[in-house]
């Protein structure tokens, strides 16, 4: 019997399990991938305060579990199929049938890359569609790329990516971007970067060998063409992986979970931090601010249900 179960080994369940450590409760956190979650696919981190030129996702995130299990988290990997709240015993079970037991569960298990549901894009996944440009970018040298997506993910990807690519076009599908403005501006001055505005992806095409066109509609003249591109790293957002708590928990109308202002769910010992909380900035600084909040609110809960 664990004190906290942390579900999801991002940033905000890496600070969780820090702050719950520290405060000697016993924590197990169920990981399904890699640990650091999404910031392991971001390739160069800028906004986290404390590192003054800027961290590798991977490595930012190499650092958080470090910290995290030096003072006492257990991590193991797993899938997590259910939850079950009876009293005062939450239960996990896990794909395979293994289960555990703890007082309070906390919820961080982020979101997933949204997909844009046109033709060809499940066909050539992994031969040319792409939802992580750190992953597969440098399979791209010297060839033209294109981007959907105006947010920061778009913006920053396409950036980096031009790191290999002769071109990057990025796709968007309004006449500005929603991304920071810094990045804007670095992407509108990169000689690489070429934007295309107004636009949305119709079709993937290719050949066995892979990926040769994105086909685009101009959104305001309805005119068709097609960007001859070896790539599509697709960015329009994320889903909550909120499948396996449908029925438990209250969630609101996009599927991400509601809490109040302590982390605290619609179950009681049930918490949620992180990207998978419905609030209106997400990044690795409020992620980590949920963390440090929702610890110190089991902390307490846990005190008050002995
Ligand atoms: P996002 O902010 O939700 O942006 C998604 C983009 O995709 C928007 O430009 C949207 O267009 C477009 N889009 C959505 N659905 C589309 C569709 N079906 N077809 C074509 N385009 C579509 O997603 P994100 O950029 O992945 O960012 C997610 C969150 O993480 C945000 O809160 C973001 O600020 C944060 N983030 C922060 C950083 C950072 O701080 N460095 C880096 C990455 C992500 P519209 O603009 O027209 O809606």
């Amino acid at each position: 019997m664990y004190d906290v179960i942390i579900i999801g080994g991002g940033p905000a369940g890496l600070t969780a399990g820090l702050y719950t450590c520290r405060a000697r409760l016993k924590t197990l956190l169920i990981e399904k991938g890699i640990t650091g979650g999404q910031v392991t696919t971001t390739e160069w981190v800028e906004n986290y305060p404390g590192f003054e030129d800027g961290i590798s996702g991977a490595e930012l995130a190499q650092k958080m579990e470090k910290q995290a299990t030096k003072f006492g988290l257990e991590i193991i990997q797993g899938s997590v199929m259910k939850i079950s709240s009876e009293d005062k015993v939450k239960k996990v079970i896990l794909d395979g049938d293994s289960q555990y037991e703890a007082k309070a569960i906390i919820i961080a298990t982020g979101s997933n890359p949204k997909l844009v549901n046109i033709e060809g894009e499940n066909e050539f996944r992994g031969r040319g569609v792409s939802y992580c440009a750190t992953c597969d970018g440098a399979f791209f040298k010297g060839d033209r790329l294109a981007v959907i997506g105006g947010g920061d993910s778009a913006v920053e990807e396409g950036i980096f990516l031009t790191k290999f690519a002769e071109t990057v076009y990025i796709v968007h599908r309004r006449d500005e971007f929603r991304a920071a403005k810094v990045a804007q501006e670095r992407a509108l001055n990169n000689p690489k970067i070429k934007v295309v505005w107004d636009s949305v992806p119709e079709k993937i095409a290719g050949d066995p060998s892979g990926v040769t066109a994105l086909h685009i509609k101009n959104v305001k003249t309805g005119e068709q063409s097609a960007l001859e591109v070896k790539g599509v790293f697709i960015y329009i957002g994320y889903n909550p992986n909120t499948e396996f708590l449908k029925g438990l928990v209250t969630l609101d109308k996009s599927n991400y979970i509601v809490a109040n202002e302590d982390m605290s769910t619609s179950v009681p010992g049930i918490f949620v931090a992180g990207d998978v909380r419905a609030k209106p900035l997400k990044q690795i600084a409020t992620a980590v601010g949920d963390g440090a909040i929702v610890a110190m609110s089991t902390e307490k809960y846990i005190e008050e249900n002995k």
